[in-house]
């Protein structure tokens, strides 16, 4: 059984290849572990092997292993569905927002952003394929919902996220992703600043960079599968 640092250093090692074959800027692709449901010793093991960044998709369930590295210089990314509830302890604690989907969502996350942190970096998600999930904005609405969550003080609107139908075919995969460029295209087009798309995880994440991934979320390759 390869431990989480040799999983971990093959999933870099993709990640290059990908950046090789299609000519990407070398180390322009972030990696972020998605620990959700692992024990507190499996982030800590992937701290140890050099991983820094580590996105979460519940509240709670992210306790245990943000105490486990409190202190450490690792950045938190928050990429499950946010209820409004939830807000608070998510503007508190988290470096980043992946899955903004709502104005109301964006407003109290601004709000809630301690005085004195950074702004929280954050993603809007697009419901890019319809079948699949009822989360994310559609992207008809992307363009009222963008400049908005943009103008808001608390936060910096890096980009678009996505979470895609599963699709086996490499061209398949591309689809969506490709789509979700475009959308953040005519977003800057029209004069945002937008330099995220956190796109690909581990099946498909060859497929996101091709089409311009700046972060790719991997869980299963890098921690194995969950229960
Ligand atoms: C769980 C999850 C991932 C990681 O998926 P793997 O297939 O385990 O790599 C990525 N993004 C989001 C939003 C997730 O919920």
């Amino acid at each position: 059984m390869p431990t989480i640092g040799e999983k971990l250093e093959q999933v870099r090692q993709r990640i290059r290849n990908a950046e090789r074959e299609y000519t990407r800027i070398p180390g322009s692709v972030q990696l972020l572990a998605v620990s959700k449901t692992m024990p507190p010793e499996a982030v800590r093991e992937a701290f140890d092997a050099g991983q820094t960044r580590f996105g979460e998709n519940y509240l709670q369930d992210a306790a245990p292993r943000m105490r486990a590295l409190a202190g450490a210089a690792v950045e938190w990314h928050f990429i499950g569905p946010l209820q409004s509830n939830k807000t608070r302890a998510v503007a508190e604690r988290f470096d980043w927002v992946h899955s903004i989907d709502r104005l109301k969502i964006a407003r109290r996350l601004s709000e809630q952003r301690p005085a004195g942190r950074p702004p929280l970096q954050v993603c809007l998600q697009v419901n890019i394929s319809t079948e699949a999930t009822k989360a994310g904005v559609d992207p008809s609405e992307l363009a009222d919902l963008a400049p908005a969550v943009a103008g808001l003080p608390g936060l910096c609107l890096r980009g678009l996220m996505c979470l895609p139908a599963p699709a086996a075919e490499f061209d398949a995969q591309r689809q969506p992703f490709r789509r979700l460029r475009e959308l953040q295209e005519a977003l800057c087009s029209r004069g945002l600043n937008l330099d995220t798309l956190s796109m690909g995880m581990s099946a498909d994440l060859e497929a996101a960079i091709a089409e311009g991934a700046t972060i790719v979320r991997v869980g299963t390759d890098i921690f194995g599968p969950r229960a």
